[in-house]
């Protein structure tokens, strides 16, 4: 069918493009160049040499700088589902005598998720300075393979505590290190992961809700009006039995913003499901996202040295980890220069 080909292609091409930001969204500055500037690349041989130039300060301003780009995008996105939830499948459902807590529940769920969005995007995420450096030293031990002893920022001219990295994008060193997140414009440090995985947390049950209380809705529909066990006249007259395709395409040409939204929520549940579940990962292991990236490396790096002196300094072990209860204790209640002080 026609319709379901372009249908498929729409849902592979939004796939791709979420995936290809979220790949790209911390090594942006580094794929553009690759694309752009080197002469070997096809790219550049076809494309005007002040586009490549444009395109590079675009993705430079939108990736390598703090902006509220993503800020506003998000939102936006929030207020269209919503908007498109509360218009038309709110009220249908409401006809359809849904239970009231169950169709409330996304409303309640938007309610703490912009509390913690909030919480994620002011909060301070763990700011080296000098007044809290020698404090911030006494934290964590060096691992002597990604943390090494005596190292110096060269750009705050601060000593590097265990744990700690120095975010390009804000120009800061910070303590516990995550990465920084273009969608709430701020770094993720010791001070504020319980906020961002709290709100990882609801937005991705939000996006969850939102796609059952759309699907129930639909097959509702369908089941009310007996649609699936009538016949319909293909295209060379034959009377066929309804099916599953015919019935989404029949959908989608009664109620196409609903279908849309829907096709979109449900990619977006499950890769949001995924990213909380590896975020869920390095919170019970104890590491970081920029712990667990480094110590791959480390590993990779190891397995493709064949010099024996060489691959010594390289093994790695998580020394941060102290069991499942106890680290997630230690992202709840984070380990303060204020702590260590008392
Ligand atoms: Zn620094
Ligand atoms: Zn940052």
């Amino acid at each position: 069918m026609d319709f379901l080909v372009l249908f498929l292609v729409y849902l592979v091409c939004v796939l791709t493009s979420v995936l290809l930001l979220c790949l790209y969204s911390k090594r942006t500055h580094n794929f553009a160049e690759e694309i752009l500037t080197d002469e070997s690349q096809v790219f550049s041989r076809f494309i005007p040499k002040w586009l490549q130039g444009a395109t590079q300060r675009v993705f430079h301003h939108f990736f390598h700088t703090r902006n509220c780009i993503f800020i506003i995008l998000h939102l936006a996105l929030e207020v269209a589902v919503y908007s498109e939830f509360t218009w038309e499948i709110f009220h249908y459902c409401l006809e359809l005598e849904f239970s009231v807590f169950h169709l409330l529940l996304p409303y309640l769920l938007l309610i703490i998720n912009l509390f913690f969005f909030t919480l994620s995007c002011t909060t301070n995420p763990g700011i080296i300075t000098k007044s809290n450096e020698a404090s911030i030293l006494q934290v964590y031990e060096y691992d002597e393979v990604i943390f090494l002893k005596n190292m110096k920022c060269p750009t705050c001219n601060l000593r590097k505590p265990a744990r700690s990295k120095h975010c390009s994008v804000c120009n800061i060193c910070v303590h516990r290190f995550d990465h920084h997140c273009i969608w709430v414009n701020n770094c993720i440090g010791a001070l504020n992961a319980r906020y961002f995985l709290i709100y990882l947390l609801t937005l991705t049950a939000m996006a969850a809700d939102i796609a059952i209380i759309t699907t129930t809705f639909l097959i509702h529909l369908v089941l009310i009006s007996n649609m699936s066990s009538g016949t319909y006249f293909d295209d060379h007259g034959q009377e066929q039995p309804v099916d599953i395709a015919f019935l989404i395409q029949h959908l989608f040409l009664t109620f196409p913003r609903i279908v849309f939204m829907l096709g979109f929520i449900i990619i977006l549940t499950f890769l949001l499901g995924g990213y909380v579940c590896f975020t869920l990962y390095l919170a019970i292991t104890n590491q970081t996202s920029n712990e667990w990236y480094k110590s791959s490396r480390a590993k990779c790096h190891r397995c493709h040295n064949k010099d024996p002196v060489q691959e010594k300094p390289s093994i790695y072990r998580n020394i941060y980890a102290k069991g499942a209860w106890n680290n997630l204790q230690e992202i709840l209640k984070p380990i303060t220069v204020y702590k260590k002080k008392n």
